[in-house]
């Protein structure tokens, strides 16, 4: 039956084998359009047939996106500095304040970055560095000034919560003035980036001297407030447990209904990934591939007012990337062209924009590239 008939259907369909029944009462919930709980959120991660999870999580994906199209964006990543002080046991990418291996980048790098991403068609600059001690507000209003001057059509998603937090910190201004003067300088919207798990319990563990689950949370509600897209992520498989990652999708859905109610811009999408140990203090063993595809499907089904889900190919894999339009993706992110951050970490995948475009045909969509507002291009 498609899906489209089977959403007009009083009564659910059979779900795969294998334990159904535990989850049948939440599965009548979301077929019947119903918000679920964190209980629910819960039971879902528990529950151990994927492919139950699949065929909820792809309902909701349709329902959002009625049309067999998945989209993308031709964009690079420019770590602008590797200088930080704040150490997270979980990061490879940092070098502390007078490293022989740290570095800011110069303008003229910067720009010829950003030329050279024009030159593939490409068309938003995600960038983020370190919280580097140096760099004062005025740094960085200078250069978004500088790089919308030289690139006017090029869209600036730069600046995580933790590097606005410092900057506001560092500059004695308050969150409201730190991000107006931001986006007054060109700055278009913010990467979602250093959500770690917004819990304390767990923040205070892998990453002690960053900003608190409250401090992100309220960085991105004043964001929204000035009126500017953010996106949200989640790093799972650290010390987290299935708790911690439900009640970090419940502080999401919470933000954003506010944002939604009363804000001129909320959250545009929710990407999922998982922690990467090599090389890091804190060590460990990397998440397997089921355990990303439940946490999507789980985020897919309860982030209910979240219009986008990302896949995280970078840190899956092409292969896994591309399977996980299946369990509620709706879109396959950047093209990147570069990744440092998780790359120091010990993942490098990279793909080029035809293999992406043939990774979505092949899964039975129609690829189609987008700005970072999710508006079509072609
Ligand atoms: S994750 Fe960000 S804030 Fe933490 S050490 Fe790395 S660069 Fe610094």
């Amino acid at each position: 039956m498609a899906l489209a008939e089977r959403e007009l259907s009083p009564t659910p369909p059979e779900l795969g084998a294998g334990g159904r029944s535990c989850i049948d009462d939440i599965a009548e919930r979301v077929y019947a359009g119903e918000r679920i709980t964190a209980e629910d959120a819960l039971r879902l991660f528990q529950h151990t047939n994927l492919v139950d999870l699949a065929e909820l999580a792809d309902l909701v994906r349709w329902r959002k996106h009625p049309e067999p199209v998945v989209t993308y964006i031709v964009g690079r990543n420019i770590n602008y500095t590797n200088v930080c002080w704040v150490r997270c046991r979980f990061c490879n990418f940092y070098r502390v304040p007078g490293h022989e291996e740290s570095y800011v980048l110069p303008r003229e790098v910067i720009f010829q970055k950003i030329q050279e991403m024009v030159d593939v068609g490409g068309i938003e600059i995600l960038m983020q560095g370190g919280l580097n001690p140096k760099l004062p507000i005025a740094w960085y209003e200078d250069l978004f000034r500088a790089i919308m001057d030289k690139f006017p059509n090029v869209i600036l998603h730069a600046l995580s919560p933790a590097e606005v937090i410092y900057i506001k910190n560092r500059s004695k201004l308050t969150m409201e003035e730190t991000l107006t003067r931001l986006k007054a300088a060109g700055l278009h919207s913010l990467p979602g980036g250093g959500a770690e798990i917004l819990t304390d319990r767990v923040r205070e563990w892998i990453a002690p001297y960053k900003d608190t689950a409250d401090e992100w949370l309220d960085c991105m509600r004043v964001a929204h407030k000035v009126g500017l897209r953010t996106s949200a992520t989640m790093m799972y498989g650290s010390v987290d447990t299935l708790e911690d990652r439900v009640e970090h999708l419940q502080r999401l859905r919470d933000l954003q209904d506010e944002s939604l109610a009363n804000s001129p811009a909320a959250f545009t999408a929710f990407i999922a990934w998982n922690y990467q140990p090599d090389g890091t203090e804190l060590g460990g063993t990397r998440a397997s591939a089921f355990d990303y595809m439940r946490t999507i499907a789980v985020s897919r089904i309860f982030l209910d007012n979240f219009p986008n889900l990302q896949a995280s190919w970078v840190t899956q894999g092409p292969k896994v990337g591309q399977l996980s339009l299946r369990y509620g993706v709706n879109d396959f992110g950047s093209t990147m062209m570069e990744e440092n951050v998780v790359s120091s970490a010990g993942c490098i995948f990279t793909v080029p924009i035809e293999e992406i475009e043939r990774l979505i045909t092949d899964a039975g969509f129609v690829p189609r590239r987008r700005n970072t507002r999710y508006e079509l291009l072609d």
